[in-house]
């Protein structure tokens, strides 16, 4: 970073880097609502090929990716079988009710972050002359406000199965899912490989400045693309924000320096103080100031009058996110800086 304060709100935060904005300004354009703008069919291409699918639509943002592919999947009036925790239920304004007009049946899958087959089983609902009926299944690899949890593809299968074995089809929330991949050491396809569609951002981790990618079968992706429409994000010379994506697909391998950055800052911390830090699975750690005797408000407070910036999820968890603009002594220095906070 380039100012004296070390950001780890989010890994959203990240500017495009001088290759992504020589490929933004030398991009070639078209207009992608008539399919005409190369950079967005190469990088529809690619990203499909990165997760193992057959096709791929370029969006605007996460959330639009989460909430067409919910509206493609599901009929009016039947339940969405979700995550108590889960990103699409709890931080996208009720989409699901307002786009979909569904209902939200969630499960508490814990700290395990993906629900168990026999939870899935439990939740499902048979539609009949008085039940709305289940309509899908959604899962969140990596699980954000479960601290980056990053679940074994093995699990993700096991609940997909159980899913399919109901006639339910199920959606990834991959926002982070190279990092879930890098996590466990195998390719984004076969974290996917259990699901039927997926969606993940361009924009976090992978250092993107815009986007989103949903991926899925090449039915699914042609319906996704009318959703797409119907919510606005139908893109002309999409091509500039396209081809900084591209650039970003290559950032894949360089997640594992956010997971070994996240890992020492949380090494770090734990106890210094009284503060409770588990092990993160990647690039996202919670911090519990409980212990500590303070609010999390009043932690991130003092950190940021240090120049350590966090996020709050709750009255006692913070957050700290580690990501492509900090690099090791940043994020050192960003200790040393949290320790004489606490220490006082
Ligand atoms: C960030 C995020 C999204 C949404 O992405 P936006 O581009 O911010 O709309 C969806 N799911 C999860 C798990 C996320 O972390």
């Amino acid at each position: 970073m380039t100012d004296d304060g070390i950001d780890l709100r989010s890994d959203t935060v990240t500017r495009p880097d001088d290759r992504m904005r020589d490929a933004a300004r030398d991009a070639d354009v078209g207009d992608d609502v008539y399919r005409e703008d190369p950079s967005v069919n190469e990088l529809e291409r690619r990203a499909a090929e990165a997760v193992g699918m057959d096709d791929a639509l370029f969006v605007p943002t996460g959330t639009m990716g989460n909430q067409a592919a919910v509206r493609v999947h599901t009929e009016r009036g039947q339940e969405a079988l979700v995550e108590l925790e889960s990103h699409v239920y709890k931080w996208e304004l009720g989409g699901l009710a307002q786009h979909s007009a569904l209902q939200v049946r969630t499960i508490d899958a814990g700290e395990r972050a993906v629900p168990t087959p026999e939870g899935i089983r439990e939740g499902y609902v048979e539609g009949d002359a008085h039940r709305p009926g289940t309509g899908l299944v959604c899962l969140e690899n990596t699980h954000n406000s479960r601290g980056g949890v990053a679940v074994p593809p093995e699990r993700i299968d096991a609940a997909a199965e159980a899913a399919h074995d109901l006639g339910l089809p199920v959606h990834l929330d991959g926002a982070r899912v190279f990092n879930a991949a890098v996590a466990h050491d195998v390719p984004a396809e076969r974290v996917c490989r259990g699901v039927d569609t997926v969606m993940f951002c361009l924009s976090k981790g992978l250092g993107a400045p815009v986007g989103s990618m949903v991926a899925g079968p090449e039915e699914f992706v042609e319906e996704a693309r009318r959703v797409r429409k119907l919510l606005g994000g139908g893109m002309r010379q999409a091509g500039m924000i396209a081809a900084p994506g591209l650039v970003a697909l290559e950032n894949v391998e360089r997640l594992a320096d956010d997971h070994d950055d996240a890992a020492l800052l949380a090494r770090e911390l734990d106890g210094v103080g009284g503060l409770r830090v588990p092990d993160p699975d990647t690039n996202i750690v919670l911090l519990d100031t409980e212990p500590a005797g303070v609010t999390a408000g009043e932690f991130l407070d003092a950190c940021r009058s240090e120049g350590v910036l966090g996020t709050q999820f709750d009255e006692t968890t913070a957050r700290f996110c580690t990501h492509l603009d900090v690099d090791r002594e940043d994020v050192k220095r960003a200790t040393d800086r949290v320790v004489a906070v606490v220490g006082e």
